[in-house]
């Protein structure tokens, strides 16, 4: 039987979720569920001075907005909810664990104890800068260092027993040529000469990325690490200590890069500064997050999903289940994704237009309220005709103020352009007439207000501009929005003959 699929993401609580690491997480969510598989949630804090607190609730939100379900993880939030067997899920709460492993591999050979000072390796460093070398703990300089394979074994015990200040090296063989495989890049052949003794246990106890990592992924049966490309430089070593300890390696696919907008290099929060838009799922402190911006959930896993991945169809649009049904890491991209802020705004809009107009409502209410449009102009009839007006041009809920500001408030300005042409020196006297028209319509519909006003228009000979722009003008502020006659009847009489007569005077 084929071992049960797992996948973990496994973020560091350095700060906010980037748009990249939800990619990340989604691509591993999305495949895990295709294959019936587990999405593990493991928190790599094992650098305690790049721990940021919040960070952790911060992804594990993020996660739950976007729909991500995380089978074991954490119990970021104290409920016993989540859990599973093989934790603890956060790496500081393992730290006990890693010594055996490190330790196990220097007794076997793979490994060797480091005393070189933080200050002498930065002097070795500068020392070959200078010569226009680059230094590089491996077979160059090893020998030649404070460390286990250099001393004699005596020097070693002692230096051990008196407690100095020691780290775990990888000990990288020499003139071997590594086979890697990726899911998405193929084989890649990387000569182990050019490989460094990468530190697997730190001086203050606790283990490096790598160790930690290689063994919790071991420990937790994962069988797919999906992660971003930047990681595939570590793919050797880690190849390296899977064979030191004699495990079975799990399937890896190293996803592109985001990349910018215009121009090279991988999408920075700098760039969302720039273009205004958002970097990070959920606001974090100044930054606003997708979700504040009034993007849907839907919207943002339907981009990401599209970022490096193709469904091999035209297809653009779709759910999280459609996703996990068309998923697959063959074809994922090798090449970089683009990411196109106009693109995401499409999505937004198209969902927007998917939803069910009472779903929008409460959205809606808050912007109005935040304009000061008080409760009683905010009943549900009245809003669900306004937006079904409104809502084909929006791309967001926040959109439909300034597309239907006059549903609430009567216009301040005017458009100086459209009244310049569309304000003659007889406009006042017609919507004058026209507002006695209006006056007299009973009951105020739109097709009886419309009937009414078109007779006044063909009666005296006018085409239908002349009076039209001039009543748009008046209503509105400006020669936007739907069928005026619908706008009218929704303002109602009163307040429409009421704009007439404020723009009357403020355009004398
Ligand atoms: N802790 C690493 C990160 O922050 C995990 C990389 C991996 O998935 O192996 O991205």
């Amino acid at each position: 039987m084929a071992k049960k699929v797992r996948v973990r993401f496994a973020p560091s609580p350095t700060g906010p979720l980037h748009i990249g690491g939800v990619r990340t997480a989604l691509f591993n969510y999305l495949f895990a569920k295709k294959h019936g598989g587990d999405f593990v949630l493991r928190i790599e804090d094992t650098d305690q001075n790049r721990y940021v607190e919040g960070a952790e609730a911060y992804i594990v939100d993020a996660l739950e907005w976007c729909g991500m379900v995380i089978d074991e993880g954490p119990n970021t939030k104290g409920s016993a909810a989540l859990g599973g067997s093989y934790g603890p899920y956060r790496q500081s709460e393992r730290r006990d664990l890693y010594r055996q492993y490190a330790l196990e591999l220097v007794e076997k050979g793979h490994a060797y104890y480091a005393f070189d000072t933080p200050e002498r390796l930065d002097h070795h460093r500068k020392n070959h800068e200078e010569k226009g070398k680059t230094f590089i703990y491996n077979w160059h300089n090893r020998l030649k260092l404070d460390n286990s394979l250099s001393m004699l074994p005596q020097e070693v015990e002692e230096r051990l027993a008196s407690g100095a200040d020691h780290v775990i090296r990888f000990l990288t063989p020499p003139d071997q040529k590594l086979q890697l495989e990726d899911s998405i890049r193929g084989s890649i052949e990387i000569d182990t000469n050019v490989l460094d003794d990468k530190v697997l246990f730190k001086s203050d106890g606790m283990p490096t990325y790598h160790l930690a990592n290689i063994v919790d992924d071991h420990l937790m049966d994962i069988t797919h690490v999906i992660r971003g490309e930047e990681w595939l430089p570590s793919l050797a070593l880690h190849h390296q200590l899977y064979a030191a300890f004699g495990w079975t390696p799990p399937t890896f696919a190293h996803l592109p890069l985001i990349m910018k907008p215009t121009g090279k290099g991988k999408l920075s929060k700098r760039d969302g500064e720039k273009g205004g838009f958002p970097v990070f799922p959920l606001s974090w402190k100044e930054s606003q997050g997708y979700r504040e911006a009034g993007y849907f959930p839907e919207a943002v896993v339907n981009f990401l999903a599209l970022l490096g991945w193709n469904p091999g169809t035209e297809q653009e649009l779709f759910s999280m289940e459609e996703l996990i049904g068309a998923f697959g890491l063959d074809r994922v991209h090798k090449g970089g994704a683009r990411f196109d802020p106009d693109k995401t705004k499409w999505y937004n809009h198209q969902y927007l237009q998917r939803k069910k107009t009472a779903a929008l409502l409460p959205a809606f209410q808050e912007v109005l309220s935040a304009h000061g449009v008080p409760a009683e102009k905010q009943e549900t009839a009245f809003l669900t005709t306004v937006v079904d007006l409104i809502k084909e041009r929006a791309n967001f809920v926040s959109d439909f103020w300034e597309l239907g500001h006059y549903f609430f408030v009567s216009p301040e300005a005017y458009n100086d352009k459209a009244v310049k042409k569309q304000w003659k020196p007889d406009t006042a006297e017609h919507l004058r007439k026209v507002s006695e028209v209006l006056r007299a319509t009973e009951p105020f519909a739109p097709e009886a207000a419309e009937r009414a006003v078109k007779e006044y228009i063909t009666d005296n000979g006018l085409s239908f501009g002349k009076i039209m722009g001039p009543l748009r003008l008046c209503v509105v502020g400006d020669l936007k929005g739907p069928h005026l006659f619908h706008i009218l009847s929704l303002i109602g009489k009163e307040e429409s003959v009421a704009r007439i007569g404020k723009a009357m005077e403020k355009l004398a």
